[in-house]
């Protein structure tokens, strides 16, 4: 089995992946608050972690891996959306997952094992409140009510920020730009607040409300994974305070060490050098570039192009060589068809290595230049690349494939002096509609208007 090292966010060291259960993987990874498009950015994690996905499926087996991916659908942002259009709540998420999952299939994105949405884990978000409320077997509270409120007591657990490694005088700093009256410490955050009636809202021990963000994922990863499961993901913007919250309340809550035991996260997302934003004109949607028509499969490709954990600069010129370099490897068409899935070896050693794509990428560059179809075609696939922005039509390709083979039986007949076989093809190939011409250096044919695919799969007649 290949030996899989990444890096680990919670550690700081490149470390070897050794899942906790023997021969089963479980990945969390932090998904999108729907309301909106997904943007540009929004796509990095998800394209980043699709690929460790596929390398975990190939070397512990596809029925081996299982990741969960969150839509968080109870969020202020979505009630301010359903005040502003008059929509149900329920209409925006829907709609919003629908778009989601259409742009990152776009992207070539496998579809995670479970996509649990926040609303359908309120009982398990309530659980896991009451059991940070309640002592632990320190005597220790870990959360308490305040003015229809639960907060997560910061100062309760010693390990807090330890994941992000964020000095206590700035996370405090932080905190303080708003405090409410009734936290008992600037750093406290919100698991449960109360509802009004016109915001969505369930009943709970401390009144009707809605759940804090950072709770769901601490409920839905205990729920799906496990309490201690193998990695979880997300975009570096995350590790404060969100992912450090998951872990001050997964741990808290179940009494464990750790709530992943690797902590993985990608680098920023940056416009022409610049950090993107609505403000400053720079802000686009995945959708909106498949719509200006940028293949899917160009956008997966520049995604990838810098190291994960590096920030990635999304430029225009980027994105034209991106195109012409994802095109290279589609030049000899008839080599790249097929449906088999395999990482090479040398592109597989290469993610083994806490997702080395450039490395990878340098691989797939050498077996184009040396020609080697046979690793290269199957590789592309099985890192969601099908090149059907450049590849011709399926019927096509196959056809084509059928009739070089029939071109190099008419030839291999005529050097046998077998004439009669060869007229045969000849004559079926001209009857499909293929123009056929004899040159120095063997039959060469091409397709006309009139090709009947139906008159070349007639069987018998040769
Ligand atoms: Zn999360």
């Amino acid at each position: 089995m290949t030996d899989i090292h990444l890096y680990n966010t919670r550690t700081r060291k490149k470390e070897l992946f050794k899942p906790l259960r023997e021969g089963d993987v479980r990945m969390y990874v932090c998904g999108p608050t729907v309301y909106d498009r997904a943007h540009i950015g929004n796509a990095r994690p998800v394209v980043v972690f699709d690929v460790l996905y596929r390398l975990l499926r190939h070397v512990y087996g596809a029925g081996a891996v299982t990741y969960a991916r969150n839509f968080t659908d109870v969020d202020d942002k979505i009630n301010a959306r359903a005040a502003e259009t008059g929509r149900s709540i329920r209409d925006i998420t829907d709609e919003t997952i629908g778009w989601f999952m259409d742009d990152m299939g776009a992207l070539g994105a496998l579809v995670p094992d479970a996509q649990p949405r926040a609303t359908e884990y309120i009982p398990e978000m309530v659980a896991m409140i009451e059991a940070l409320i309640a002592p632990d077997d320190k005597g220790v509270r870990h959360a308490y009510e305040a003015e229809g409120h639960v907060l997560f007591d910061v100062p309760s657990f010693p390990d807090y920020g330890k994941l992000s490694r964020r000095p206590l005088d700035e996370m405090q700093a932080g905190a303080r730009v708003e405090v409410a009256t009734y936290k008992r410490d600037p750093m406290d955050f919100v698991l449960w607040k109360p509802s009004t009636d016109d915001l969505p809202g369930w009943d709970s021990p401390w009144g009707r409300g809605r759940p804090g963000w950072h709770i769901e994922c601490s409920a839905m990863a205990k729920a799906l994974l496990g309490e201690t499961f193998d990695i979880h993901g997300g975009g570096i913007d995350l590790a404060f305070p969100h992912h450090e919250n998951e872990v001050a309340q997964s741990c808290c809550a179940n009494h464990t060490e750790v709530m992943a035991k690797v902590w993985m996260h990608n680098g920023f997302l940056q416009v022409e050098g610049e950090k993107m934003a609505k403000s400053l004109g720079n802000f686009f949607t995945v959708k909106d570039l498949l719509d200006k028509g940028v293949p899917g499969e160009v956008i997966r490709w520049l995604l990838l192009k810098a190291h994960y954990r590096q920030p990635l600069d999304w430029t225009e010129k980027g994105l034209a060589a991106a195109k012409r370099e994802l095109a290279s490897f589609y030049e000899f068409p008839e080599d790249m068809g097929g449906e088999d899935e395999r990482i090479a070896e040398p592109v597989l050693l290469a993610l083994a290595d806490d997702l080395n794509v450039p490395k990878a990428i340098a691989e797939l560059h050498e077996m184009r230049r040396s020609m080697n179809f046979h690793d290269l075609s199957p590789t592309m696939r099985a890192l969601g690349f099908y090149g059907a922005w450049v590849l011709p039509s399926e019927p096509e390709l196959s056809y084509s494939t059928m009739i070089h083979a029939m071109a190099s039986d008419l030839d291999d007949a005529r050097n046998n002096k077998d004439y009669k076989y060869a007229d045969a093809i000849r004559e079926k190939l001209i009857r499909a509609g293929i123009e056929v011409r004899t040159t120095k250096q063997g039959t060469d044919w091409k397709f006309t208007p009139d090709f009947d695919a139906a008159k070349l799969e007639e069987i018998g007649d040769v």
